[in-house]
C-alpha cells in the first residue's frame, strides 16, 4: 500500500477521464479537492440513475490524483458488493487520470466497505481500549433472536398465561430502539401498539439480553454500529479517527439511521472532509431505523454546507423515466426533481396481466429467452420482487427450463442449517464463551440433546477463563469416544496459529461424517460444505472469515439456487431492497399488485405505505430499455401469521391509478390463440358450458 501521495500529473483535472461528467458531476467530483481538510461538507441529492454513485467514484480518483492517501480515504456503501464496484471503478479510473505511474499498481481502498464491516473492524481494533475481548463473535439476526429466546426463557416470559412478543419480535424492538436512538415507550407506541403493555418486562429483557452478550463476548449487528458510535463520543478515539480519515464518503446517504449519522458526526464534528450521496425518493429502510432525515437535515446538520443537485438520467428511456416519474410524484412529500433522459426512445413499460403464478412464471422465462436471442445476456436482464419467496414458482420453471439464475436477498448460503452448523461450530471453538454456538454445536454429537448441552455450557461458563476443560466434561459414557474426537478437531482449529484452512478443513470433514445422520439429503449439503472449506481458503484466517460471513455472507446454497461459475452467463432475482443501486437493460417486477406491492403487512400507516410506493420506485429505476410489470390476475399468499395458505384474486397497485396508466401499454400472456382451421367448432362459438355447469345445482 503506497503512503506517499501519488503526483498529480499537470492538469489531471482537466483530462480525459473527467470528460464523460457532465457539468454538475465535474463540479461534485472535484469540490475542494485542494483543501487538506477535505473541503466543506458535501451534499449531491438527486435522483435515480443520475450517476450519483458514479460520481462519488470519480471523486475518489480524483483525491487520491490529486495527492490524498488512499489509507486516508472512508468509504462507506450499502453492501460490499456495492464496494467492490465502486473500489474498481475509483481504480480504474486513477489508471486512466495517472496513466503510467506504476506504484498504481497493487494500489487498495483498504478503508471501503458497508457500516457494519468496518464497524467490526474499527471495534476489534479498539477492543482492548474499551474493555472488549478482542476475540469477540459476531452474532447474526438468526443467532441473535436464538440468544434473545434463551433470556426470555430464563426471565421466565415465554410461558406467561398472556402471550408475551415472539424472539423476532423482541428483537425487532431492541433494534429499533438502537438504531433510532428513540426510546422504548415511543418505539412500541409508534411501530408495535400491541407490545405496549409489556414494556417493563421487555426492558428487563433488554438488559438481561445485553448482559448475556457481554457474558458471552459477542457482539449482534447492531453492536457494530453501536459501539463504534458510543466509542467515537470519546476524544481520544474520535481524535484518532478523526486524523486517520481525511474524507469519508457514503452513498445511499437516504437509508442510513441516527447511529450511522452520529459516527458521521463523531468523526467529522464540522463536516469538513464529509461528501454524502443520496435520493430521498429511495429511501426504503425506514423499518430497519433509517431515517430520511439524515439527508433532508444534513445542510442545517452542517455549517457552509455545500448542496450539488443532478437531473440528467443517464440509465433509463424516456418512457421508463416518465412513468417512474409519475408514480413518485402521486407521494404526498419530497424533494422535487426535475429528471430527463437523452437516452434512445424504448416502448413503454408494460403492465402484464397473466392469470397466476405459473403463467406469471411462464411469460417470464418466455421473455428472458427471448431477448437472449436476440443478443440480450442473461445478466443484464432482472427480475425483481417485494418478498423473497414471490419467486418460488419462476425458480422452478427456470430450473426445468435450464435457465441459470442466482437469485439475491432470499435465504441465503449462511442459513442453511448445515452451513450454520459448521460456522457455528468453528465459532464456538474460538469463543467458548459464545453460548448460541455452543448450543448447536454440542448437539451435533450423536446421543447429546439439550440437557446435556445446557450442563456443558454451565460449566464452562464458571469456570475460569482459559481453563482446559472442555474434554472433561460430563458427557454420557457412549458418547465419551465421539467426545474426545470433536474436543481435538476443536482444539486444532482454535489453537493460536492453527494452519489455515487447513485445520478449518479438518473440522469440515469431521462434520461431514455427521450430516449423514442429521439430514436426509446429505448430498446435495455436502456440497456446500466443500464450498464453505473453499470459501474459506480465500480468507487470511478464522477471524477475517466469521467476520466477513456474518456480516455479508454470499448469497445461496445450492438448496437455493445454482451458484453458477462466475464468467457464466445468469439470469439475476433480487428482492427490490438487495437491487439497490443496480441496473439492468431489461427488469421484470413481480407481482405489481395490491397485497405484494403495497405489502399487505405494510398497509398500517400512511408512511409505511410511502415507503411501499418508493420501492415500486427504486423497482422501476432500474431498467435501462425494458420494464415490464407483472399483474397476476390470481396468486398465492403464504402467511406467517397461521392463516393458512391460499390463492386470493388482485388487483393492480394503488400505485399506478387510472390517472397515469397513459404511461404503461398492456400486454397479456399467453398470447390469445389462432382461431382453429377448418373445425366445424370456432372459438367463437356461444356454447355456454359455464351455464350448465351452474344448472347441475339448481
Ligand atoms: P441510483 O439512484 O440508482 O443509485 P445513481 O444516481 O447512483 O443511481 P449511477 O449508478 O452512478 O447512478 O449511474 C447510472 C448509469 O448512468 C450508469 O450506467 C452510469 O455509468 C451512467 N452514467 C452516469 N453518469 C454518466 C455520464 N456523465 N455520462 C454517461 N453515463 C453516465
Ligand atoms: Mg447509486
Amino acid at each position: 500500500m503506497p503512503t506517499t501521495p501519488i503526483p498529480t500529473q499537470p492538469g489531471a483535472t482537466d483530462d480525459a477521464w473527467l470528460a464523460d461528467l457532465n457539468a454538475a458531476q465535474r463540479d461534485a467530483a472535484l469540490a475542494g479537492l485542494g483543501a487538506p481538510d477535505g473541503g466543506a461538507p458535501l451534499l449531491i441529492i438527486a435522483g435515480a440513475g443520475t450517476g450519483k454513485t458514479n460520481t462519488l467514484a470519480h471523486r475518489v480518483a480524483a483525491l487520491i490524483a490529486s495527492g490524498a492517501r488512499p489509507e486516508s480515504i472512508l468509504l462507506l456503501t450499502f453492501s460490499r458488493r456495492a464496494a467492490d464496484e465502486m473500489k474498481r471503478r475509483a481504480l480504474r479510473l486513477l489508471a486512466r487520470a495517472a496513466s503510467g505511474d506504476t506504484r498504481l499498481a497493487g494500489l487498495e481502498l483498504p478503508w471501503s466497505g458497508t457500516f457494519h464491516a468496518i464497524g467490526a473492524r474499527l471495534v476489534r481494533e479498539f477492543a482492548q481500549a474499551i474493555g472488549l475481548d478482542p476475540g469477540f463473535s459476531i452474532l447474526d439476526r438468526e443467532d441473535a433472536a436464538d440468544l434473545m429466546n434463551l433470556a426470555r426463557h430464563d426471565a421466565g416470559l415465554a410461558n406467561r398465561r398472556k402471550r408475551f412478543p415472539q424472539k423476532g419480535t423482541c428483537l425487532s424492538i431492541y433494534s429499533a430502539v438502537v438504531n433510532t436512538g428513540d426510546p422504548l415507550d415511543q418505539v412500541l407506541q409508534a411501530s408495535f401498539p400491541w407490545c405496549r403493555e409489556w414494556a417493563d418486562e421487555l426492558r428487563a429483557l433488554f438488559l438481561a439480553y445485553v448482559e448475556a452478550k457481554q457474558a458471552q463476548a459477542v457482539l449482534d449487528y447492531d453492536d457494530l454500529l453501536l459501539y463504534w458510535a458510543r466509542m467515537a463520543e470519546h476524544p481520544a478515539i474520535a481524535g484518532e479517527l478523526s486524523a486517520r480519515y481525511a474524507h469519508v464518503l457514503v452513498d445511499e446517504y437516504q437509508d442510513t439511521n441516527r447511529l450511522q449519522s452520529d459516527i458521521l458526526r463523531a468523526i467529522k464534528p464540522d463536516g469538513r472532509g464529509l461528501t454524502v450521496v443520496g435520493d430521498d425518493a429511495q429511501s426504503i429502510y425506514a423499518f430497519r431505523g433509517a431515517t430520511v432525515r439524515n439527508i433532508l437535515d444534513f445542510p442545517e446538520q452542517f455549517d457552509g454546507s455545500r448542496q450539488v443537485t443532478l437531473e440528467q438520467n443517464y440509465r433509463s428511456s424516456p418512457q421508463i423515466l416518465a412513468a417512474s416519474n409519475a408514480v413518485i410524484a402521486l407521494s404526498g412529500e419530497g424533494f422535487d426533481k426535475t429528471l430527463w433522459s437523452a437516452r434512445p426512445d424504448g416502448a413503454a413499460p408494460a403492465l402484464v396481466s397473466v392469470r397466476d403464478d405459473a403463467d406469471q412464471a411462464g411469460y417470464i422465462v418466455d421473455r428472458t429467452l427471448a431477448r437472449r436471442e436476440s443478443g440480450m445476456r442473461l445478466k443484464s436482464q432482472a427480475v425483481l420482487f417485494r418478498a423473497a419467496h414471490h419467486s418460488a414458482r419462476l425458480e422452478i420453471e427456470l430450473t426445468r427450463r435450464n435457465v441459470p439464475f442466482v437469485k439475491f436477498g432470499g435465504l441465503r448460503f449462511l442459513e442453511a442449517a448445515h452451513v450454520k452448523d459448521l460456522l457455528a461450530t468453528l465459532r464456538w471453538a474460538h469463543n467458548p464463551r459464545d453460548r448460541v454456538a455452543g448450543f448447536r454445536a454440542i448437539q451435533l454429537l450423536a446421543g447429546i440433546g439439550p440437557k446435556t448441552a445446557a450442563t456443558i455450557l454451565d460449566s464452562l461458563a464458571a469456570a475460569p477463563p482459559g481453563s482446559e476443560l472442555l474434554a472433561e466434561q460430563p458427557v454420557p459414557g457412549h458418547c465419551r469416544e465421539a467426545w474426545s474426537h470433536f474436543v481435538e478437531r476443536l482444539a486444532a482449529v482454535a489453537e493460536p496459529g492453527a494452519p489455515w484452512p487447513a485445520a478449518f478443513e479438518r473440522l469440515a470433514d469431521w462434520y461431514a461424517g455427521q450430516i449423514e445422520r442429521l439430514y436426509d439429503d446429505a448430498a446435495m449439503r455436502d456440497a456446500d460444505i466443500r464450498q464453505l472449506a473453499h470459501l474459506a481458503a480465500t480468507y487470511p484466517d478464522a477471524t477475517h472469515f466469521l467476520t466477513e460471513l456474518a456480516l455479508d455472507p454470499p448469497e445461496a446454497s445450492s438448496g437455493e439456487a445454482g451458484v453458477p461459475l462466475r464468467d457464466e452467463d445468469y439470469l439475476v432475482l433480487s428482492t427490490i431492497h438487495s437491487a439497490k443501486g443496480q441496473e439492468w437493460r431489461a427488469v421484470t417486477v413481480l407481482n405489481v399488485v395490491d397485497g405484494c406491492i403495497p405489502s399487505d403487512l405494510a398497509t398500517g400507516d400512511a408512511a409505511e405505505i410511502d415507503e411501499e410506493r418508493r420501492l415500486l420506485y427504486v423497482a422501476m429505476t432500474r431498467a435501462r430499455e425494458e420494464l415490464d410489470l407483472m399483474l397476476p390476475k390470481r396468486f398465492y399468499v403464504t402467511h406467517q401469521s397461521g392463516l393458512g395458505d391460499r390463492h386470493v384474486y388482485a388487483s393492480r397497485t394503488r400505485f399506478i391509478p387510472n390517472a397515469i396508466r397513459h404511461h404503461f401499454r398492456d400486454a397479456s400472456w399467453p398470447p390469445p390463440p389462432p382461431p382453429l382451421q377448418g373445425s366445424a367448432v370456432s372459438r367463437q362459438t356461444a356454447i355456454d358450458l359455464a351455464a350448465s355447469m351452474r344448472a347441475m345445482w339448481k
